[in-house]
């Protein structure tokens, strides 16, 4: 068994799921980059490498049942552990084009639907680990008690991207409450308004928006499960 914590991130080939994976491999836990593009995930993972981290990879398109379900064995055979799951990869279709039926389902399928089976297929291994952490990257913008609260203009709202967060914040706290009474902890995060690819005018730093996640993948034995945090401060759902 690898003596050193085990981590997955999904969608780390680049953005703030990268940035996730150097921290916490700088912590000394070693690092599974997820990416659909394998040869993008290598070369992220060289990155880490390069750094001194225990960086590794695998080939996941997170709505790809086959690469789903050849996590566990993926764990097992090659770490004999996984105890920190981050699901992080995720889109916003609204960047791309109009709201149709197709983007729609893409939408959901890939920010809410691909991180619940993930972490259903991944559940054995995080149970056995002694301290098995979920974080699900979720955004204020997923928060019902935010988007009602009148600070945003007439139009800004984006139905695809708010719904799957919202969703997202539900499977989180269904994982969180059918577990409560073991060791595991599964929260939400909200990084912020981070600059990167899907977010071109966001004003933190992936380096800043990686720390949520980060504090929520190495929760001390009493920390929080079931909530939804920025930094320390715990969001309204
Ligand atoms: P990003 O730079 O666009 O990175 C997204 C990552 O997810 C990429 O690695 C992408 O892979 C991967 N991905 C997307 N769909 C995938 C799929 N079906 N299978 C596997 N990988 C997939 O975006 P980011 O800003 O770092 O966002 C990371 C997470 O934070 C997302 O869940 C996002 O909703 C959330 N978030 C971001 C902000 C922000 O301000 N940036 C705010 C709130 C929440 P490819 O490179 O192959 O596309």
């Amino acid at each position: 068994m690898n003596s050193n914590q085990v981590a997955l991130v999904t969608g780390a080939n680049k953005g703030i799921g990268l940035e996730i994976a150097r921290q916490l491999g700088k912590q000394g836990i070693t690092v599974v980059l997820g990416s659909r593009d394998a040869a993008k995930g290598q070369a992220a993972a060289d990155i880490l490498k390069n750094e001194g981290i225990d960086a590794h990879t695998v080939k996941l398109e997170v709505t790809n049942a086959d690469d789903v379900a050849a996590l566990p064995a993926f764990f097992t055979d090659t770490f004999g552990r996984l105890d920190i799951l981050v699901n992080n990869a995720g889109v916003l279709p609204e960047a791309h084009g109009p709201v149709t039926l197709e983007t729609f389902r893409e939408g959901l399928e890939a920010n809410v639907v691909a991180p619940y089976f993930l972490t259903e297929s991944l559940l054995p291994l995080l149970l056995a680990a002694p301290a098995g952490r979920i974080v699900n990257q979720s955004s204020i913008l997923g928060s019902l008690a935010t988007v009602t609260s009148g600070q945003f203009s007439p139009g800004y709202l984006l139905p695809i991207y708010s719904s799957s967060k919202a969703a997202l914040n539900m499977v989180t706290v269904v994982h969180a409450e059918n577990h409560k009474d073991t060791a595991l902890k599964i929260n939400a995060a909200h990084p912020g308004s981070v600059k990167t690819d899907m977010n071109p005018s966001g004003d933190l730093t992936v380096e800043q928006g990686a720390l949520t996640a980060v504090r929520l993948a190495t929760l001390p034995p009493d920390g929080p499960t079931g909530s939804f945090f920025h930094m320390d401060d715990t969001l309204p759902w």
